[in-house]
């Protein structure tokens, strides 16, 4: 069975004081959390802080964002290489905030997807539809669209050091969740998208489910065959929350 791997996403909340309280608490729990890798992705001003206070912990760490270059003449980004000054081993790529508020797109993505590869930092793929495209049917077009961009640019065997996470934008942040049936189909898909170009990476393939994720819809969502964690936003700034998340396994 592929193991359980639970990210908090932060994003643009909290502080220095909030970040020591909050991963206090996540480490001094890791003993009961055999069951699953857990990463947390603070915002970066904090990742130097976090490092110190993950140094002896099984808790990874990760960031929320990466330039697609390595170095140079690019105010206010932050690269792979200095991620992992930070020891950060993953990094989230193409957020649905990203996308929409920050222009990103399947191009960039992919550029930051092998940005990240370069420097042996693990992506995690956000990819999901907006609701219009739920509506109309397009769920499956657009998420195996963005999938197949990253696998154009880095290449199928690419996906042997990532992770992808499915999240449904009209989910993310709203308490409204994909049921566990509605996430396992596009769970299902992508793997199958992977499978028919790579058998064994899409076996082993880590695919998280992303949108409003808590303590209480956790279970049912990980019980599913095909979800394989979950990236957490909100929910990831409760210690006991996210700790509960953790050690959900349907
Ligand atoms: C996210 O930010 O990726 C996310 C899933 O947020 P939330 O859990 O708050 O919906």
């Amino acid at each position: 069975m592929r193991r359980l791997l639970v990210a908090g996403n932060w994003k643009m909340h909290g502080s220095r004081d909030m970040a020591a309280a909050l991963i206090g608490d996540i480490v001094s729990a890791t003993d009961n959390l055999q069951a699953a890798d857990v990463i947390v992705c603070p915002p970066f001003p904090f990742l130097g802080l976090a490092q110190k206070l993950l140094a002896d912990s099984p808790v990874a760490l990760g960031g929320q964002n990466i330039s697609e270059h390595q170095q140079g003449a690019y105010t206010g980004e932050v690269s792979a290489p200095m991620l992992v000054e930070f020891g950060c081993r993953f990094v989230i790529v193409g957020h649905s905030e990203r996308r929409t508020l920050y222009g990103e797109n399947d191009a960039s993505v992919a550029r930051k997807f092998a940005a990240a590869q370069r420097s042996k930092l693990i992506p995690i793929l956000c990819v999901g539809e907006t609701l219009e495209e739920r509506e109309r049917g397009e769920t499956e077009a657009v998420v195996l669209r963005q999938v197949q961009s990253a696998v154009d640019v880095a290449g199928v065997e690419a996906f042997a050091d990532a992770v992808v996470a499915y999240e449904p934008v009209w989910a993310i942040g709203t308490g409204r969740t994909a049921s566990p049936e509605q996430a396992q189909e596009v769970h299902a898909l992508i793997r199958q998208k992977i499978s028919e170009q790579d058998d064994t990476i899409a076996g082993d393939l880590r695919i998280l489910y992303g949108g409003s994720v808590k303590a209480s819809n956790a279970v049912s969502l990980f019980g599913m065959p095909d979800i394989d964690g979950g990236l957490i936003g909100g929910a990831s700034l409760d210690g006991d929350e996210f700790l509960s998340i953790c050690r959900a396994r349907g």
